[in-house]
């Protein structure tokens, strides 16, 4: 693995799972930068962060934590990046097109950066997350604008690695450290996650075993960690407290967490969620992202006895042939993903499903990617993403003969796309007349309108006081237009139920 040199999978394993050995960060030092006036709280007013988020939910979940961290710091988020001291672009190396929007946005920061200079004023810029990690020192030279680069393991060290930057020291943190960044880094304050909404995420699990052969994800993210359920429920509660009504859990393979439970044995995602339905305030639960091959016992009797835990599951499969299956080293067939999908059919017959697929890996022929539309009549998914394959440096897949020209990806894409609206449209027509409960996150793009989500993650518009807004109510859907469902409140309590009508294949 050419690109990922200095944290090998291994080592990452046995520093994280057995606390041996390690030792603090290596911090390097690269070039020494200009000192201009960066304003410190108390002297000019507090600083201002500006954190941008791409790719993923765990990507969201980590800028918050950042800012949580650097707000005992002196540091206040800012929207924007004008008038920001400290500039975070926490990023995404799962496709290239991700990685290379980052360098783009270095650009415009630069930019920002050398007029404040003009200014006399600093802009410290910071890159975060999985370019971070798989590019480090890399980053520098391609942008020498940046001052830190920091991976997805050591963002509790920021208030550290910031005031050496402060020192004139441009600086790279991407070790795996021992020490658990979720016990240094800060909670947020009642006010920021009120701020945040009525949904919120936390992490449970880091990190993939799995080694798909297209997925970065191992190098980037390091191996399978997951958290105490001590821990995660002491978060929950934190966050149930400021008002959060629904938590999703997350992780880059959620569903094989095993994290230790309060007796000392490792406890299953389906024991986690049954002991978090229980946290006061919480009245929905989601999580995400599962892989088929983790789909165990306990998960399928969480979503038969769990009444906070909605109907809805992300259950990714990449492809429909199982030729495809094998070179992607997924370490299931697609007779083993319909047999989850009927397991979960089986335990509540309303569930719904989402996946993601890649289309033009490898060797991927018309007849492997006809597998792939057969698939998505089969399971009937009320959505789904799309990706063309992008051959990611240090991974297997990209070192694979027969790479499918981008034509041919362009076209199945689209195909596929297609496909994936019709099926989601023919969802969604089946919600007409029917009743719901729906969370209300946050105020419609028209006067009186607010907008909330079904159980099975739809967007619901309907008029009402922005008072509603964090309360489940029971809505009508009433009209249906492209994507977004249109209703109207009932009078009937909350929880009153009208599932959707099972429709395995249909
Ligand atoms: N836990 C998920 C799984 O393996 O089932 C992985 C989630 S990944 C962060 C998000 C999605 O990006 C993947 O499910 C996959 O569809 C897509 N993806 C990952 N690597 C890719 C690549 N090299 N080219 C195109 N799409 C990719």
């Amino acid at each position: 693995m050419g690109i990922y040199p200095r944290h090998s999978f291994l080592r990452q394993k046995r520093l994280r799972r057995t606390g041996r050995a390690g030792g603090p960060a290596q911090v390097q030092i690269h070039q020494p930068l200009q000192r201009l006036k960066v304003s410190k709280p108390g002297m000019s007013g507090a600083r201002k962060v500006h954190i941008k988020s791409f790719g993923c939910q765990m990507n969201v979940y980590d800028s918050h934590r950042m800012a949580d961290t650097l707000a005992p710091e002196g540091f206040a988020e800012t929207a924007t990046p004008e008038d920001a001291d400290l500039v975070i672009l926490n990023t995404c190396h799962i496709r290239e097109k991700a990685a290379e929007k980052v360098y783009s946005e270095l650009g415009r920061v630069r930019a920002l950066k050398q007029a404040a200079a003009r200014d006399g004023r600093r802009i410290v810029v910071a890159v975060a997350g999985c370019v971070a990690q798989a590019e480090g020192r890399e980053i520098l030279r391609r942008a020498p604008s940046v001052d830190l680069v920091v991976g997805p393991q050591s963002y509790h060290r920021l208030p550290a690695l910031l005031a050496r930057v402060e020192r004139g020291e441009a600086v790279i943190d991407t070790e795996f450290p021992v020490e658990d960044k979720f016990d240094i880094l800060k909670a947020p304050s009642r006010e920021a996650t009120r701020a945040r909404g009525v949904s919120a995420f936390v992490t449970v699990q880091e990190g993939c075993d799995k080694f798909c052969t297209f997925s970065v994800v191992p190098y980037t993210r390091g191996a399978e960690v997951s958290r105490p359920v001590a821990k995660i429920v002491a978060e929950v509660e934190h966050l149930a407290d400021a008002g959060v009504r629904e938590v999703t859990l997350i992780g880059q393979n959620v569903n094989a967490y095993h994290g230790e439970g309060p007796d000392g044995s490792p406890w299953t995602l389906g024991r986690l969620l049954e002991r978090i339905a229980d946290v006061r305030g919480i009245g929905r639960l989601r999580y995400t992202t599962s892989h088929p091959c983790d789909v165990e016992a306990s998960l399928i009797a969480a979503h038969r006895d769990l009444p906070s835990l909605m109907p809805h599951l992300h259950l990714p499969v990449q492809s429909g042939s199982d030729r495809i299956l094998v070179a992607m080293n997924r370490r299931h067939g697609r007779a083993d993903y319909l047999d989850a999908i009927a397991r979960m059919r089986g335990a509540r017959a309303d569930m719904a499903f989402s996946s993601d697929f890649i289309v033009g890996f490898p060797g991927e022929s018309e007849q492997d990617f006809r597998a792939t539309l057969s698939l998505l009549d089969e399971v009937g998914y009320a959505g789904a993403f799309s990706f063309k394959y992008s051959a990611r440096p240090g991974t297997p897949a990209a070192e694979m003969a027969d790479q499918v020209p981008e034509e041919v990806k362009s076209e199945r894409l689209q195909r596929l796309q297609a496909a994936i609206d019709r099926r989601q449209a023919a969802f969604n027509a089946r919600s007409l007349h029917r009743s719901f409960d729906i969370l209300f996150e946050k105020a419609g793009r028209r006067p009186g309108q607010i907008v909330g989500r079904s159980p099975y993650l739809q967007a619901v518009v309907v008029t009402a006081p922005s008072t509603a807004i964090g309360d489940i109510r029971s809505v009508t859907i009433t009209e249906i237009r492209t994507n977004s469902l249109f209703g109207a409140l009932n009078a009937t309590p909350v929880r009153a139920r009208e599932p959707m009508p099972a429709e395995a294949g249909g």
